[in-house]
């Protein structure tokens, strides 16, 4: 069983990465190395950069929307085996936000002039669903849009959030393999998160899917069969960003993904999905200085800055150093300056996917 093994030395990941060998044939060698140095198989293609940048230009404009997003609680009850909030990890301290800190940090976003609010949590089931529509509506009477990133849930609670007002529902996949998903993900399987996603979107919310770049066990640097299921789904928008290890979780001795392929693979997804919207993610700014510059170079038209009161955010800790250290203020003033500095406005307005606005204009013509 996996989770008898000892998950604090390569012993466990070795283990791990050898039975998905044994299913996809490699070289095991090939697999450590690539996996334990994160060796530099893609070089910055310049070229490609720029076609992605022409392409994000082409179809979703030079705006960049930004989603304030609130980390309502570090609850998990699942134990995925890179993230920080997995459930066995007792080296932090658990929190749920108050409703009244949660609408407090959704005023600031306001007062801000994002468009959006994100809240996002781990999949907590002591956070009633109730509760968590009473504070959509709330949002709502702020003249904001609402993207929910809260796991896996039955149809119902779905719905339940949907007619309070949610608009859109971010769910990564993470990884295209389903073996090496339902290893990371023990007790989860791919083909469900794919069924909630098709849930989600008959519900009418603009779906967000993804995936991480340079997990330990994906065997395919290209990412080929992520991009693949990408282009399938068709999201309103992709999470694409690099992982980091966390040594409070089993794959803590890894190492992360090169600069190099991390943009590689985020201007791929941007040639693959034109119009979709992509975030320069928290992850790259957080593994690499500039990460959000290059990333908005490469394709990426979304910043999603951190209103999450700072001491909570400290817990809120899915890798280890995340970017954000300073308080909502000057975080906004940073992400300001740099936008300024790229020529790039901000999103006016709630910033709806194009490819949701085109549904419903396709709906309303039939
Ligand atoms: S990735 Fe999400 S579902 Fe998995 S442990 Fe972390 S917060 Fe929970």
């Amino acid at each position: 069983m996996w989770q008898a093994l000892d998950c604090s030395n390569i012993s466990f990941l070795l283990k791990l990465i050898n039975r998905i060998r044994l299913q996809r044939k490699m070289n095991p060698v090939f697999v450590v190395f690539q996996s334990l140095i994160g060796v530099e198989l893609m070089r910055v293609d310049t070229e490609l950069i720029s076609k992605a940048n022409q392409i994000r230009q082409a179809n979703v404009d030079d705006e960049v929307h930004l989603r304030g997003l609130i980390e309502i609680s570090n609850y998990c009850r699942c134990n995925c085996l890179y993230c920080g909030l997995r459930k066995d990890n007792q080296r932090i301290r658990r929190y749920r936000m108050a409703p009244t800190e949660i609408l407090s940090a959704a005023r600031l976003a306001a007062e801000f002039g994002y468009g959006t609010v994100v809240l996002q949590a781990g999949e907590d089931p002591n956070f009633e669903p109730e509760v968590i529509a009473g504070l959509i509506e709330q949002i709502k009477k702020l003249g904001l849009a609402v993207t929910l990133s809260l796991g896996e849930w039955e149809r119902q609670t779905y719905l339940l959030w949907k007619k309070a007002g949610a608009d859109r529902y971010l769910m990564r996949h993470e990884t295209a393999n389903p073996e090496l998903y339902s290893i990371l993900k023990p007790g989860k399987r791919l083909s469900n998160r794919i069924k909630n996603l098709e849930i989600l979107r008959k519900l009418d919310y603009q779906i967000g899917a993804g995936f991480m770049i340079g997990l330990p066990g994906g065997l395919d640097v290209e990412h080929k069969a992520d991009l693949a299921l990408l282009t399938h789904l068709q999201p309103d928008m992709a999470g694409v960003g690099p992982f980091i290890p966390n040594p409070d979780t089993p794959l803590g001795h890894f190492k992360a993904p090169s600069l190099e392929n991390t943009l590689s693979i985020l201007a791929q997804v941007r040639l693959a999905l034109p119009s979709a919207h992509l975030p320069a993610t928290t992850a790259l700014e957080s593994l690499y200085p500039q990460g959000y510059e290059w990333g908005l170079m490469a394709g990426a038209n979304v910043i999603m800055p951190n209103l999450t009161p700072l001491h909570y955010q400290h817990q809120y800790q899915l890798y280890p150093g995340k970017a954000q250290t300073r308080n909502a203020a000057a975080y906004h003033q940073r992400i300001m300056e740099l936008l300024n500095k790229l020529g790039r406005p901000v999103g006016k307005g709630p910033g709806h996917s194009i490819l949701w606005e085109r549904r419903q204009k396709d709906e309303k013509s039939k």
